[in-house]
């Protein structure tokens, strides 16, 4: 299997290299050639099959650089029952009525970002060592990301992780996630600032190419293609848990921020799993509601961006959305790099012609948006009749899961943090707290471990040369 990049750069690149690489030299994202069909004898082969088993013949379809006994020994390292509770790994729980909630938050960071980024820390690993590099990646977070990207990366040969957060801004849940790491190759950098600010830092010293080089400056966003792909496996999982035979149908409600999650879902329905409908949800920023509604994509300023209850979905932009257009535009690269590249800076958006619009439709799309008073009442609603506790995005996945279901048709919503992640929220809704897994009850009582730094590119470079006596020369 060969990539190539939504802007038109045909040079055909394994998975390996876009595994490193991130983001195409032409600014474009990667996305496979083709899309591997499935058909319904290899459906019904792999209905039997265990989470990793199966993760490990999806993987297999767009992965050839790395040989199968490898790839096979990281999915089972990474897949398995120590690590998310469950042999199902992402659970169906029955709501009602053909509802239910699919459970991707089982990882160690509690929220579904584990999913992939678990598999990206043991993929990074391997490349690394088999090219004998070393690579430091470098990271803003407001909370999720920057917690699933440690979590993966602690303890990898040849990684090194500087994450920078806000000073004080996080949860103190959140907090005390990111800070109990002990682990000598990963490094909590707070800055005097907000989160903006942390951004800025990153992008800035991005820019620096000379810098970047030496000291091999990577990063984990939610563009790589590898983080898609391991994403893909659960919506067969999910499709596997909720029906009997080939011959049916389910669809799938999703959270949305950066478009990455139902992106996977997309990318699963290209394949031939047979999905009726992807709900895209979004909370108060709804950038990509109102494209499934209008064809009109218009990203927001950060004045325009609102905080809400549901954080991780706070974005004003959508990074993967540029991969569905894509498809969506019949793969015409040209006008693909038009659209995300000159009139995107020119016009801070586009608006597809009516017949492209038209084609979404085709594509399984429909969408939906929901308030902090949606929030407040699905999980209100979810816990006193349905004795189901829900995080603040689920809850948002859930109310618009409502609004598009269809009899006869399973609707998985995807569940993608745990409630533990939102007490204050919870508070709000329930009037108590949250329940944690046991292994977390006492984690704001563990040492930290994290630098406070001015928010300052300078500082943040001098602070990563220290750290990386070994590259120096
Ligand atoms: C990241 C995240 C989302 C949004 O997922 P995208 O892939 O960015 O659309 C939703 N919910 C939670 C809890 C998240 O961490």
């Amino acid at each position: 299997m060969k990539y190539l990049s939504t802007r038109g750069d045909r040079t055909p690149r394994g998975f390996s290299e876009t595994l490193l690489e991130g983001l195409a030299p032409d600014g474009g994202l990667y996305l496979p050639t083709h899309y591997p069909r499935v058909d319904a004898a290899t459906l019904s082969r792999w209905r039997g099959l265990s989470y990793a088993d199966l993760a490990f013949e999806i993987l297999s379809l767009y992965i050839d650089d790395i040989p199968a006994a490898d790839l096979k020994r990281l999915v089972h390292a990474t897949y398995n029952k120590e690590t998310y509770g469950t042999d199902a790994i992402t659970p169906l729980t029955r709501l009602e009525n053909g509802l239910y909630l699919q459970g991707l938050s089982n990882g160690p960071t509690l929220a579904f970002k584990d999913m992939a980024m678990q598999l990206l820390g043991r993929l990074f690993e391997y490349e690394l060592g088999r090219r004998g590099e070393e690579l430091n990646i470098l990271g803003a977070t407001s909370g999720d990301t920057g917690s699933a990207a440690e979590y993966a990366m602690r303890g990898k040969k040849g990684i090194r992780v500087f994450m920078l957060s806000p000073h004080g801004r996080m949860s103190p849940f959140q907090q005390a996630q990111m800070f109990s790491l002990q682990d000598p190759n990963i490094h909590n950098l707070a800055i005097e600032g907000v989160f903006d600010d942390c951004q800025d830092i990153v992008k800035a010293i991005g820019n620096d190419l000379a810098f970047k080089r030496r000291y091999r400056i990577g990063t984990v966003n939610s563009i790589n293609w590898a983080r898609l792909l391991a994403q893909v496996v659960y919506y067969f999982a999910g499709f596997f848990q909720a029906t009997r035979g080939n011959d049916e149908r389910v669809s799938f409600a999703v959270p949305s921020g950066n478009f990455g999650n139902i992106c996977a879902g997309h990318v699963a329905r290209m394949m031939g799993l047979p999905i009726e409908q992807l709900v895209l949800a979004t909370n108060e920023n709804d950038v990509l509601d109102e494209f499934f509604r209008t064809g009109r994509y218009r990203v927001r300023g950060s004045a325009e961006t609102h905080e809400t209850s549901s954080p991780s979905m706070d974005i004003s932009k959508a990074s993967n959305f540029e991969r569905f257009v894509f498809d969506l535009l019949e793969r015409d690269a040209a006008r693909t790099a038009e659209l995300f590249g000159p009139t995107l800076a020119r016009e801070g958006g586009f608006t597809l012609a009516r017949d492209e619009f038209a084609r979404t439709a085709r594509y399984g799309f429909v969408s939906g948006k929901s308030t902090h008073a949606d929030r407040i009442a699905t999980i209100r609603d979810t816990w006193q009749r349905l004795h189901v506790m829900i995080d603040t995005h689920t809850a948002d996945g859930l109310k618009v899961a409502r609004e598009h279901l269809r009899p006869g048709v399973p609707m998985l919503v995807l569940e993608t943090a745990l409630p533990a992640k939102f007490a204050a929220t919870i508070q709000e809704a329930l009037g108590r707290d949250p329940e944690r897994p046991a292994a977390l009850a006492r984690i704001e009582d563990l040492p930290r471990r994290f630098t406070v730094l001015p928010a300052d590119a300078a500082a943040v470079k001098r602070f990563i040369e220290t750290h990386c006596a070994s590259h120096s020369g």
